[in-house]
């Protein structure tokens, strides 16, 4: 790989290590600078793991600007002469791997880094960036906004597909997923708030607070966030003892009780359909209206913009067992994710004294979705499993027509094979990824039924399916 534009390194580092080297040379070759997912092909990076990223940020809404530190702690896949991170804007002012410092240079949203040394295959290595500056919004395929977004007095980070390259570097691609540490500093009367569970909170002079959060279970990068504002915070537990914690503007704080004093009761009705809550804590970061054109699941704290229904409530949650725990594989896999989401929604429903999934789904079928306020869109404009290109993952057939495939499966195996399908779905690819393949591989294996024919209408088939 060329370095064009190299920054000044260590040099007197390089040159004790350039000398001071002894044993057998280690040959490293540059590692990928995309993971070749079919829709995104430059997210994420080859030739490495991520195993775990503290984020040690600092904020000032006053006036924009983010000043961070990210220590990546990843495994290498191969001998690496060099490797990339993505990173979005922002000036990078200092990257050093295993304590030397590094070259590095910029091109588009790719961070090259040289190491001093070059990296063995197996090697655990740990790499330091220093950044900063104001991050700017990214903008996707679709148009939709995401990365680093401000509001009136603060700002929220959301992801998907691609965002967080707008404020942290990464191998921001879903199929490697990290523990993660955040820790934020904002001016004394803001909250921080971000995934996981609340290590402490502390004054540290100077009018600023620091928030670290922890996040132990592995977590894609699309779903990291953090949340930056004059939350009117609450926490408590669900009866099984999830701890809870919801962050709430002011002003959408009487919009969003009702919705949010259920999140407890929702929860455990998803263990109960679902298996165990897959992680430790959940909650939610209700952002002031229109921040967003969206509402994200990130991952045990999903992010609303505007006060949020119980259906909204439901269908964040419900990810995190399916997209959050199991990722996908790629993002042609988004089925996986909202597919599933929707069809909770369906099952929520039928259980609450709501339309039957089945009466949905023939309503659906007969090409009348008024059943559902949300379904804007033609279900049937193209397979699920094979979304039209990255400007449509997020297109209707992705949600409805994936949640008509698990009821066409219910339909072939019968409820109980069903549930312990879902149910076995979520325990056996729990913090992993799966793809499409795999799923219609499992569930045939689980059912024990041939659903080829579901596959083939349903999930791949052009036009628009019959029964
Ligand atoms: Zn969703």
């Amino acid at each position: 790989m060329e370095l064009k534009r190299l920054a000044v390194p260590a040099v007197t580092a390089l040159l004790v290590l350039a000398t001071g080297c002894t044993g057998a040379t280690v040959q490293g070759r540059p590692g990928a600078s995309g993971v070749r997912d079919p829709l995104f092909p430059r997210a994420g990076n080859g030739g490495y793991q991520v195993e775990h990223y503290a984020l040690d940020l600092a904020y000032d809404p006053a006036d924009g600007q983010l000043h961070g530190t990210a220590v990546i702690t990843a495994r290498a896949e191969q001998g690496l002469s060099s490797f990339n991170l993505d990173l979005s804007g922002l000036k990078v002012e200092g990257v050093d791997v295993q304590g030397a410092g590094a070259r590095f240079n910029r091109t588009g949203t790719e961070l090259t880094v040289r190491p001093a040394k070059d990296l063995k295959k197996g090697e655990v290595f740990r790499t330091t960036v220093d950044y900063g500056g104001r991050p700017k919004p990214v903008v996707d395929p679709d148009g939709s906004r995401e990365g680093w977004i401000t509001t009136g007095d603060g700002a929220v980070a959301v992801g998907e597909p691609v965002g967080s390259m707008g404020w942290f570097p990464g191998n921001h691609h879903p199929s490697d997923k990290a523990s993660y540490d955040v820790t934020v500093t904002v001016p004394d009367g803001y909250e921080a708030v971000s995934n996981g569970q609340l290590r402490s909170r502390r004054e540290v002079g100077d009018g600023r607070t620091e928030f670290a959060w922890h996040s132990p279970e592995p977590m894609a990068s699309y779903l990291a966030t953090v949340a930056i504002g004059k939350f009117k915070v609450t926490t408590g537990r669900t009866p099984s003892g999830v701890a809870v914690y919801d962050a709430v503007a002011p002003g959408e704080a009487a919009g969003s009780e009702a919705a949010l004093k259920r999140l407890p009761e929702i929860v455990e009705w998803g263990g109960a359909k679902f298996g165990p809550y897959p992680f430790g804590t959940a909650g939610s970061i209700v952002m002031p209206a229109r921040t967003l054109a969206y509402a994200l699941e990130t991952q045990t704290k999903p992010v609303y913009s505007g006060a949020p229904d119980e259906l909204l409530v439901l269908h964040e949650l419900a990810h995190q067992w399916f997209g959050n725990s199991v990722s996908p594989k790629t993002w042609k896999d988004m089925w996986l994710n909202e597919g599933f989401a929707t069809y909770a929604e369906w099952l929520w429903s039928e259980d609450h004294g709501g339309v039957s999934a089945q009466r949905r789904f023939e309503a659906f079928l007969a090409g009348d979705t008024s059943v559902d306020d949300q379904a804007g869109g033609d279900w049937a404009a193209f397979p699920p499993a094979v979304p039209a290109g990255p400007d449509h993952v997020s297109d209707a057939p992705v949600y409805y027509r994936g949640a008509m495939v698990l009821h066409r499966i219910r339909q072939e195996v019968g409820d109980e094979r069903f549930f312990d399908l879902l149910r076995g779905w979520a325990a056996d690819h729990r913090y992993g990824n799966a793809s499409t393949e795999d799923f219609t591989a499992y569930a045939e294996r689980r059912t024990g039924h041939d659903l080829k024919k579901v596959w083939d209408v349903w999930l791949y088939g052009q036009g628009r399916p019959k029964a």
